[in-house]
């Protein structure tokens, strides 16, 4: 049942992301192909998320998948071998540049991008700001904040904004009852695979 939940939440997110990221258009540079954001992170994933990326998963050939399983393996073996806190890489589910499961990806694959509020109420400028892509033409570098000069010198277009899309907020308890869905344990991808 929560499974099928997931699926209805999904598409709603999916419709209001959608929303988020048109009215931001000014910022946006994100399309298929630039995957900065999937050689950068450490893609927290709720075991409901995870169960539903299997499905894609399951769908792959199977030759892709001993790919992918194998990519998994040695980057386990890295991140062993590194003993940090925070271990960041690759993810193995990206090939040639595009998300093989993409219908099937995380929250937080669906979500990056936008300027988001976090658990405190401050704004979380994507990094790949400060690559020359999302809101790069608002970007103060210095301060690390969006410029309200920039912004004014594009002249007539929407406001920057930061939106209530963080990935703690998107797998919250308040969702979770909305959806009556049940997220569970969530850690990084690599770490759900044995
Ligand atoms: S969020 Fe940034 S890195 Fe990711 S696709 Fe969009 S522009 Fe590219
Ligand atoms: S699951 Fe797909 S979209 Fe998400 S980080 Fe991996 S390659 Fe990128």
């Amino acid at each position: 049942m929560s499974l099928e939940n997931y699926i209805i939440y999904i598409s709603y997110l999916n419709k209001k992301l959608n929303g988020f990221f048109e009215k931001q258009y000014p910022y946006i540079c994100c399309k298929k192909g630039c995957a900065k954001c999937c050689k950068n992170g450490e893609y927290p994933f709720s075991a409901l998320e995870f169960d539903f990326l299997m499905i894609g998963f399951s769908r792959l050939p199977s030759g892709l998948q001993d790919e992918i399983l194998s990519k998994i393996r040695h980057l386990k073996e890295e991140k062993q071998k590194q003993n940090k806190e925070t271990f960041i890489y690759e993810c193995p589910f990206l090939l040639e540049d595009e998300c093989c499961v993409y219908d099937f990806r995380g929250i937080i694959c669906r979500s990056f991008g936008l300027i988001a509020i976090n658990e405190h109420g401050n704004s979380k400028i994507p990094f790949c700001a400060f690559e020359g892509l999302n809101y790069a033409n608002v970007l103060d570098v210095n301060t690390k904040i969006i410029s309200s000069e920039k912004y004014k010198k594009l002249g007539d277009v929407p406001q920057p904004l930061a939106f209530n899309v963080s990935y703690d907020f998107l797998t919250s308890e308040t969702i979770a009852n909305n959806f009556k869905l049940d997220f569970g344990e969530k850690k990084p991808l690599i770490d759900w695979f044995k």
